[in-house]
């Protein structure tokens, strides 16, 4: 049996990165059994599965065709809502390392409650985040010491943070050792640097993407397509559309405490076990922020997933 990693999906074709090195064209077994069964599509770029060589399409002229027998189970997965299908979703990759929020405090803006929403959602999904703090070399003395202070509330909570700037080559090899030999994601607004950092450190990507975004534009396999490139120095970085910033899981109002580590570290101390931190008397959530151990924009963005989730519900 043959082992390998699905690179690109493209609905019904799935490439898959054998432990040897090649790179097979697959197809589904027809009775295949759908591990999540609330979702779409059965097998999405990052999975790992077993698969077999098809003597009927593998012939001596053409490539190896292979049939995908087995998936192995994910350690997390990213979906997109599928159209029309309230309660379906479309996995677009499956066991990511870590995502990466690339954040620009300003040209443009990426506010707190972005980020936050973001970095919630990553850890719903359980996915470890690194944020990239970029274009470091526009910001004068004030924005530098503002953005200073976001990173020690980000890291004091325990995210790790980078300052970068591809136009000053700062920080640069840095994340490219933290991307080494990982499944990598990229997130954050348009414009805030995210092909400028992939082509400065994997120059050959330049194209690929491209690619990728010029199929797209065809509105062909949109919600089906997906691929992960090889890095040179090892590992993959996902290019996906709808990936840019993975969309906000609907969350229980009782859970959303849960993805803001700071704060559901401190729910054992409330005075009820059930706190949601917003009446309730004998709040260490509360108590935390009051005494700025718990940053007010965090806090905040708490309340404001809590409200948007109210909406939601109506
Ligand atoms: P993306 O939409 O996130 O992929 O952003 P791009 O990589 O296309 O970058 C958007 C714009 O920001 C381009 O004009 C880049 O040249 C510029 N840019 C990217 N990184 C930096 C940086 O570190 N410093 C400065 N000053 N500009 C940058
Ligand atoms: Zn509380």
């Amino acid at each position: 049996m043959n082992k390998g990693i699905v690179i690109k999906s493209t609905g019904s074709w799935y490439s898959v990165k054998s432990e040897s090195g090649q790179t097979i064209e697959c197809k589904i077994k027809g009775n295949f059994r759908i591990k999540d069964i609330k979702s779409t599509n059965p097998i999405a770029v990052g999975d790992h599965v077993e698969f077999r060589l098809d003597d009927q399409e593998g012939d001596d002229t053409t490539k190896p065709v292979g049939l995908i027998t087995e998936i192995a189970d994910r350690k997390n997965y990213i979906v997109r809502k599928a159209p029309n299908l309230s309660k379906q979703s479309h996995i677009i990759a499956a066991n990511i390392d870590q995502a990466f929020l690339v954040v620009t405090i300003n040209y443009p803006i990426t506010t707190p409650t972005f980020v936050d929403r973001f970095l919630a959602s990553a850890e719903a999904y359980r996915i470890p985040c690194t944020l990239i703090f970029n274009k470091i070399d526009r910001f004068n003395k004030e924005q530098t010491a503002h953005l200073d202070e976001l990173i020690e509330t980000y890291q004091a909570i325990g995210y790790r943070c980078l300052k970068t700037s591809t136009k000053k080559n700062i920080g640069l090899d840095t994340l490219k050792g933290w991307m080494t030999n990982k499944i990598n994601v990229f997130s954050g607004h348009s414009g805030v640097g995210k092909s400028s950092l992939i082509n400065k450190i994997e120059p050959t990507l330049n194209l690929k993407t491209k690619e990728i975004s010029e199929y797209h534009l065809s509105g062909m396999h949109t919600t089906t397509f997906s691929e992960m490139f090889e890095l040179s120095f090892g590992g993959y970085i996902i290019d996906t559309p709808g990936i840019k910033g993975f969309g906000m899981l609907d969350m229980e109002k009782s859970e959303i405490g849960h993805y803001f580590p700071e704060i559901f570290q401190r729910l054992e101390n409330c005075q009820y076990y059930n706190c949601t931190h917003t009446h309730e008397p004998g709040c260490a959530v509360k108590k935390a922020v009051i005494e700025n151990e718990i940053a007010e924009s965090r806090y905040y963005s708490y309340l404001g997933l809590l409200e948007a989730d109210e909406k939601y519900r109506n």
